[in-house]
């Protein structure tokens, strides 16, 4: 037990390094993605072509994550980890100052029914942009508005509206794990839309669980049900979390066969995904 404890600590302070290198290094890749998703149908809809060059982050981002599951999502996204920085500090907050015991959140059957928001705003913003629209409607995009700060310029102008959703989009995270991933993020729903390579699936030995634990469960950034044997759910962000609190060790990935140890399995994957951000120009300093 002191040695899983030791593990897990060691794999927390991996976790952050590598989170807080992508954050200050590739703070726009998830923009860079999408702006390819948003070329494919502008160009369908005007019947013009697409300069393959300009889908290359796209396409990078999609293979990464048909070979490792939602890898981005759980350790690269900056918008990612923005969210569950601001939770965690909320949460600090409110048991420090408010001496709450439990923190205010959106309650996990809500939150399942919400997930589906994002898929509505993803096929809203494929028409608009296919109706050629989309390039009209500047100044409302909170991605933007982060990118910018991100690389320390002031939004520019006109982004007023884009500045009060992304402050509305901040004072959910701070009620809800993965607020925007879950409910609102257009790229969130293309990756739960993706197919993932089988090695990716978690597997968990539900037979040999603890009676009425539902520790992996409760501990879900994105509430997935953890309720068979193999689990492949688009919603999955691969954080790990699950592996993580499991008492029996109930939960891996084939992958572990080859490798044992998880740090240098999330070691590798990071190194994997900088070298490819590299080449694709995700960032800043290379
Ligand atoms: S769901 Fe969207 S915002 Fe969240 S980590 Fe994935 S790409 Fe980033
Ligand atoms: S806790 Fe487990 S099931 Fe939930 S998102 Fe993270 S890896 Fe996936
Ligand atoms: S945390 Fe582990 S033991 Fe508990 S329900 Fe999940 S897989 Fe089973």
């Amino acid at each position: 037990m002191a040695d899983k404890k030791k593990k897990l600590k060691y794999k927390k302070i991996t976790e952050v390094i590598i989170r807080v290198i992508f954050f200050i290094a590739m703070p726009a890749a998830f923009a860079s993605g999408f702006v390819g998703v948003k070329l494919i149908f502008n160009a369908v809809g005007q019947g013009k072509p697409i300069d393959p060059d300009k889908l290359l982050v796209l396409i990078g981002l999609l293979a990464f994550t048909i070979v490792f599951g939602r890898f981005f999502c759980g350790f690269v996204c900056a918008f990612g980890s923005l969210g569950d920085f601001i939770y965690f500090l909320s949460g600090l907050i409110q048991k420090k100052i408010f001496k709450r015991k439990k923190q205010i959140t959106i309650p996990q059957k809500a939150s399942v029914l919400l997930q589906k928001l994002k898929y509505v705003i993803l096929a809203l913003i494929a028409l608009l942009c296919f109706c050629g629209v989309y390039s009209k409607l500047t100044g409302w995009n909170p991605w933007d508005v982060f990118s910018r700060i991100m690389v320390f310029k002031a939004p520019a102008d006109g982004y007023i509206l884009g500045i009060i959703i992304l402050v509305l989009i901040i004072i959910g995270m701070a009620f809800k794990k993965r607020f925007f991933c879950q409910f609102l993020c257009p790229m969130g729903a293309l990756f739960a839309l993706m197919p993932v390579l089988p090695f990716t699936a978690l597997h968990r030995d539900e037979s040999s669980c603890i009676k009425g634990c539902k520790a992996c469960r409760m501990n879900c950034p994105v509430d997935i049900k953890l309720g068979e044997d193999i689990l492949r759910d688009g919603e999955c962000i691969a954080c790990e979390k699950c592996m993580g609190v499991c008492p029996k060790s109930n939960i891996s990935r084939p992958e572990q066969k080859l490798v044992r140890n998880d740090i240098i399995i999330l070691v590798i994957k990071s190194v994997l995904f900088f070298v490819m951000g590299c080449l694709l120009g995700l960032c800043r300093f290379f």
